[in-house]
């Protein structure tokens, strides 16, 4: 399909979104013309036709970027921060409203979970503005004397930053954040589900001054084809993805074919383990954010909730009477607590963990039946007599769905929680501090919310140990992963 459209009209909005290829600082259509539908999960019609970038798009972005490269890294580190900060502002300031809108309309979450993505998204660029100008270096001296060693942190280079549609602006801003603090250019293939987001932010950190080059957005229908090609390219030095393990695997083969630097925020499973001795009514509370942020579409999202006998039945009654007042439609409808899932495919795959669980042996407290009419709708879901290695313990749901299964032992449940090839966040709710701690040391994560149900914070080191990843995002770590280390040895 063509369309010579160059933006699109998105009900709500004060101004229409971009819907081509941003390369060399300009908006262009695809190589091949083409484009391809956007819709809006809430009813399936379609939002916008986006350009579908080719493996020629994807060289032309190496292109710009590397005609970028030399001058963006001689860019003063302030110049780089003000760039960001000033993006920061427009996206929290003038822009805010018609970000979210847009973030509902192609993704499908709620409003509010929407305004939460926009902060969140919008304090890396704040974040990674005041980081840009501490990049530091340091002079040793040799332990024999004589030689000195000067450090100094260089950017990585050119970056490809791959992105899923959960979060589609902030998944976005924690990398681009750091890569421009450090002085790298990237070329960004969004999620063919949620490329707007990414070409509005583009227009935005246009706007705010940043050098032609410096950013290209790719979307397109073939990401294999315009990844590959771009990680192919010799003049590519790193590769930053966040999707599932699958496809992460198969870009870490790809990256090794130029030892590309690689960072990777891979799927989750996370525990949520609720001891008896826990504030039940902040557990239940946590429970909520961990699980239904976003729908249950994060790779944070509790996937498996366990409760210690004898607050069992109780927790399971207290979040169920919890999910169940939550209203079921669109997301920036009046009242709407849970929007659509995202896809066809998202939604069939909670569907189908759901039967397969209930066959398994577990029980329906409330939910678990996909409602009538259009839109990828799925009800809040809890379940309870959940057995052990049923799918909705061993997959990533991905969607509104509590799975409860109960324990008798701090030994059983860390057996339960660290049963599994993924590692990325886990959750520990309980009264007794020390117990807390021990089980926070024991779980194989990278990172643990304590009495918390959200660990995401742009000042922390998120990311994942095991199949749930490589790398850090956020915090001091996160500009580290787009710097490279070089010493020049002298002797005085
Ligand atoms: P999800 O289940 O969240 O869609 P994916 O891992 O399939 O997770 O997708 C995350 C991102 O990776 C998306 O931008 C998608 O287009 C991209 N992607 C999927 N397959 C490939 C591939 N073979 N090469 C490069 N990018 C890919």
């Amino acid at each position: 399909m063509t369309s010579s459209e160059t933006t699109a009209t998105i009900e709500g909005l004060s101004r229409p979104v971009p819907v081509q290829l941003f390369v060399g600082g300009t908006w262009q259509p695809a190589g091949g013309g083409a484009t391809f539908e956007v819709r809006d999960p809430a009813d399936a019609s379609v939002l916008a036709r986006v350009a579908d970038a080719t493996a020629d798009d994807a060289r032309a972005a190496m292109d710009a970027a590397a005609a970028a490269a030399p001058a963006w890294a001689a860019t003063a580190p302030r110049e780089r921060g003000e760039i960001l900060r000033r993006t920061f502002e427009a996206m929290t300031g003038p822009r805010a409203d018609d970000l979210a809108l847009l973030m509902v309309r192609e993704n499908g979450k709620t409003l509010t979970d929407a305004r939460g993505e926009l902060t969140y998204a919008a304090e890396f660029f704040r974040w990674f503005s005041e980081e840009a100008v501490r990049i530091d270096g340091d002079y040793r001296v040799a332990p024999a004397g004589g030689t000195r060693t000067v450090v100094v942190r260089q950017p990585v280079g050119i970056s490809l930053a791959i992105t899923p549609w959960n979060f589609p602006a902030a998944m976005l801003t924690r990398k681009l954040g750091p890569a421009f603090a450090a002085g790298c250019p990237v070329v960004v293939k969004p999620a063919s589900e949620t490329p707007l987001t990414a070409l509005l932010l583009a227009e935005l950190l246009a706007e705010a001054g940043l050098p032609d080059g410096v950013l290209s957005v790719l979307p397109t229908t073939s990401a294999k084809d315009v990844a590959g090609t771009a990680m192919a390219d010799p003049r590519l030095r790193k590769v930053s993805f966040t999707g599932s393990t699958e496809v992460g695997r198969g870009l870490l083969k790809q990256a090794a074919d130029q030892v590309l630097v690689s960072s990777m925020e891979l799927g989750g499973n996370a525990p949520f383990i609720v001891c008896a001795d826990a504030d039940l009514d902040a557990a239940v509370e946590g429970a909520m954010v961990a699980k239904l942020r976003n729908g249950g579409e994060a790779c944070t999202a509790a996937n498996r909730f366990y409760v210690e006998d004898a607050v069992a039945d109780e927790f399971a009654r207290r979040l169920a009477d919890r999910m169940g007042t939550l209203t079921l439609g669109r997301g920036d409808d009046e009242g709407v607590g849970l929007g659509p899932l995202v896809n066809e495919d998202t939604v069939g795959k909670v569907e189908r963990i759901v039967k397969e669980t209930v066959e398994a042996g577990a029980r329906v407290v409330i939910g678990g039946e996909r409602p009538e009419g259009p839109g990828y709708f799925y009800p809040p879901t809890v379940l309870v007599d959940v057995p052990a290695g049923s799918p909705a313990t061993e997959e990533e749901i991905f969607g509104p769905v509590a799975p409860i299964v109960r324990f008798g032992s701090d030994e059983e449940v860390l057996a339960l929680a660290n049963g599994t090839e993924f590692g990325l966040v886990s959750y520990v709710f309980t009264g007794d501090l020390a117990r807390g701690l021990r089980l926070a040391e024991a779980l194989e994560s990278g990172m643990v919310g304590l009495n918390r149900g959200v660990v995401s914070d742009p000042a922390a080191p998120f990311g994942g140990v095991k199949q749930s990843g490589i790398g850090r995002e956020g915090g001091h770590e996160g500009l580290a992963e787009y710097l490279q280390t070089k010493y020049i040895s002298f002797p005085l």
